[in-house]
């Protein structure tokens, strides 16, 4: 049988706009030491858009753009979103991209004319060990200060353009990190992105930790890493590649609007998409459960 107080409990989280999937997290968040947020859709609103663009001297614009868009075709990351948008804006015309491939918290991979072309970001980079050419690698320094997110477009072998995307900040994320710390809590940040843009987004929100460049099948191991200091540990996502996180963690806690995958690991699910909701759980946690002692 499910104890009164739980029940009670998770009525009362409905009515503050959560969904329970597992009653006994609504207890543990009384006890959390730190909260993790997922950068990409969680505290910002996931919406990138293409900012500027750096080519070599013998690529244009417009041609990196139609490349890059037509590696692109298939791709469901928002990254690839804002490259095809601002393709079409520009009128520049995709190619035919053939034997498509998504890298998982990397980038995208097809050929096109007989080349092989990559998009993708740092992780891209690192795996394929081209030399970034100077005026690039200017073009991503001053775009990761600005927190923009910068991809390379890479063909064959030689990285030939970036292109810097910009992501907004929810209004929403600002207070959370405030009210969190004024619970006594820790917040960290886990994300695929590059060093530059974590950096520059926790500075902005005053967020303690910062974990960047994680790979997908890697962020779970950061929070195993969070508990084996013996935190007890709480996980906010939104993507396929926060749900091993979500579920590794004390309490899981999922964006509403999120990918099914996201909501089906978490043990909580924020119906209506707002972060601010988490800090609002912490607290019912501990008024509720401080009755029952
Ligand atoms: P996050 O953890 O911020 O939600 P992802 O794991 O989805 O990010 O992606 C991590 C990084 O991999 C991105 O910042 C980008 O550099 C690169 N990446 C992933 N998918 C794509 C894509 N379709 N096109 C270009 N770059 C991509
Ligand atoms: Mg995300």
């Amino acid at each position: 049988a499910i104890p009164l107080v739980v029940a009670i409990n998770t009525s009362l989280a409905a009515r503050n706009g959560m969904l329970v999937r597992d009653r006994i997290a609504m207890e543990r968040a009384r006890t959390l030491d730190t909260v993790v947020f997922d950068k990409t859709g969680t505290l910002t609103e996931g919406e990138q858009g293409l900012v500027d663009t750096a080519t070599v001297d013998d690529v244009t614009t417009d041609e990196a753009l139609a490349l890059a868009a037509t590696v692109e075709g298939d791709s469901e990351h928002m990254i690839a979103r804002a490259i095809r948008e601002a393709a079409d804006d520009r009128g520049v015309s995709r190619g035919t991209a053939a034997d498509f491939e998504a890298l998982k918290g990397r980038g995208v991979r097809a050929t096109v004319d007989g080349d092989e072309i990559y998009v993708g970001g740092p992780n891209l980079l690192s795996e394929l060990e081209g030399d970034v050419p100077a005026d690039l690698e200017r073009f991503a320094d001053r775009a990761g200060e600005n927190a923009q997110t910068v991809v390379y477009l890479v063909r064959e072998g030689e990285p030939v353009a970036a292109f810097a995307l910009a992501d907004v900040i929810r209004e929403e994320s600002y207070r959370v990190v405030d009210a969190l710390h004024e619970l006594g809590l820790e917040v960290a940040m886990l994300t695929g992105d590059s060093e530059d843009v974590a950096r520059a987004v926790a500075a902005d929100l005053g967020i303690d930790t910062v974990f960047a460049e994680v790979l997908p099948d890697d962020k779970d191991e950061k929070i195993t890493e969070l508990q084996e200091q013996d935190k007890s540990v709480a996980m906010v996502g939104d993507g396929v590649n926060d749900a091993p996180a979500l579920a590794r963690a004390d309490i899981g806690i999922a964006i509403g609007s999120g990918t099914d995958v996201a909501v089906q690991s978490a043990d909580i699910v924020l119906v209506q998409n707002n972060p601010m909701d988490v800090v609002r759980l912490v607290k019912l946690s501990r008024a509720s459960y401080r009755k029952m002692r």
